[in-house]
């Protein structure tokens, strides 16, 4: 099932659980504005090359619009139409005061240079300029995205507008980026894990781990995970995968992809088969990568208890149904992996107001969210009797439509 027919029918179940008027449902599941722009760039051998980058803004009933914007090959129209309506839930249901957006460019930023990817960045934001804003839509990092990516949007969207840091998150630290906000996501996942796991009367300590993706999410879920006791057994990115049933040691592991950028060939674990980690032994697993990597084919061989979402929509619909049979609990992207966009509200409001927080406030902060959150997502579990994925929607769902009803229709 493709990601945006997955998100779809999450939402429709959310919106019967909650009873939804159905005109309310379709008005929340249109989307606000979907923009398609052509970015033609010269490349450094003086030849040109055009590329198709999106913005999808989803809603925006509880605030400005907020989500990422990610390079990668295969960004399509239905993807970011599905990721935005996840940024929509996403951020209802971390009650920051945002709306939902997400926006990509189709591309592969491996093939090119730093500044075909800067002169890329530049037109794409030259394209899009009138219809983000401090107010409006706030872009982030995703994948294949990062705070120099967000610098350049930052430089471009000031040129038409004055300077206005706000109107990007995830910057770098020197132009108004906030501390945390790199490891957030992951720190997110940590704490999302901990209140997961004390629902059970568990801890991290001891804990086996497999992490599939070991890009920003990943690594800092890896690194704050073993940081608390848990044992990383297996990770995996796209130059292969690694694997040692005693814990890998995360430092080394990240100083070897730091030079070699990847985990492929890590002399701290024996080689394994990318395309089986998912069904490799143990209590966790982070899914921390693409969409969809967890189907019908594969659901049946997870050995995992717990599945923690840090990458967006990674469990397919029909996947879900296994897992559950199985009596595997998953927690859903829109609760698991808030914690970037949480620390991207908290970088929004520091821009603002033009006052800077130290990192150990806005990672108690983060904590105070993501544990608030967890107690919200369960509340509704148990009012509708459903698992932690309908629970998050129906809680993201409900929370945007009475901000709809409030708001109101006339004219
Ligand atoms: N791209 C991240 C996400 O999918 C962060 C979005 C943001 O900070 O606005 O949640």
């Amino acid at each position: 099932m493709n990601a945006l027919a997955a998100t779809n029918r999450n939402f429709k179940l959310a919106a019967r659980l909650l009873g939804l008027d159905s005109k309310l449902e379709k008005s929340l599941l249109i989307p606000f504005r979907e923009i398609k722009v052509e970015c033609t760039i010269p490349k450094d051998d003086g030849t040109l090359a055009s590329f198709v980058g999106f913005r999808v803004q989803h809603d925006n009933a509880r605030g400005p619009m907020k989500g990422g914007i990610r390079y990668h090959p295969e960004v399509d129209p239905d993807e970011v139409n599905a990721l935005a309506q996840l940024m929509t839930w996403k951020t209802a249901v971390a009650n920051i005061p945002y709306g939902g957006a997400k926006g990509g460019i189709g591309c592969n930023p491996g093939d090119l240079s730093i500044s075909e990817l800067e002169r890329l960045t530049r037109v794409f934001t030259q394209k899009i300029h009138d219809l983000v804003g401090v107010h409006t839509d706030v872009p982030a990092p995703d994948m294949g995205t990062n705070p120099q990516t967000m610098a350049w949007i930052l430089d471009e969207y000031s040129k038409f507008h004055g300077y206005s840091p706000a109107v990007v998150t995830g910057k770098p630290i020197d132009l108004g980026g906030s501390l945390g906000r790199d490891a957030a996501t992951g720190r997110g996942v940590l704490f999302a894990t901990e209140a997961l796991l004390k629902e059970y009367g568990k801890t991290i300590a001891g804990k086996h781990v497999v992490v599939q993706g070991f890009g920003n999410v990943g690594s800092w879920a890896a690194q704050l995970i073993s940081e608390q006791g848990g044992k990383i057994v297996a990770v995996s990115d796209i130059t292969g995968a690694i694997k040692n049933s005693s814990g890998l040691d995360i430092p080394s592991l990240l100083n070897h992809v730091k030079e070699t950028h990847g985990v492929n060939g890590f002399s701290g674990g024996d080689p394994v088969d990318p395309n089986s980690i998912l069904a490799e032994d143990c209590d966790i697993l982070i899914p921390a990568a693409l969409g969809g990597v967890i189907n019908r084919e594969n659901a049946k061989d997870i050995k995992a208890k717990f599945i923690i979402e840090a990458a967006n929509h990674p469990t397919d619909p029909e996947a879900d149904e296994i897992l559950s049979k199985k009596g595997v609990v998953v927690l859903p992207d829109i609760y698991a992996n808030s914690g970037g966009v949480t620390v991207s509200y908290f970088e929004w409001v520091q821009n603002i107001q033009g006052f800077m927080w130290d990192e150990d406030k806005v990672n108690a902060e983060l904590k105070t969210y993501m544990t608030k959150g967890f107690k919200d997502v369960k509340e509704m579990c148990k009012a509708h009797d459903c698992d932690f994925r309908m629970g998050a929607f129906s809680l993201g769902v409900n929370r945007v439509a009475k901000a709809t009803l409030l708001r109101g229709w006339e004219a």
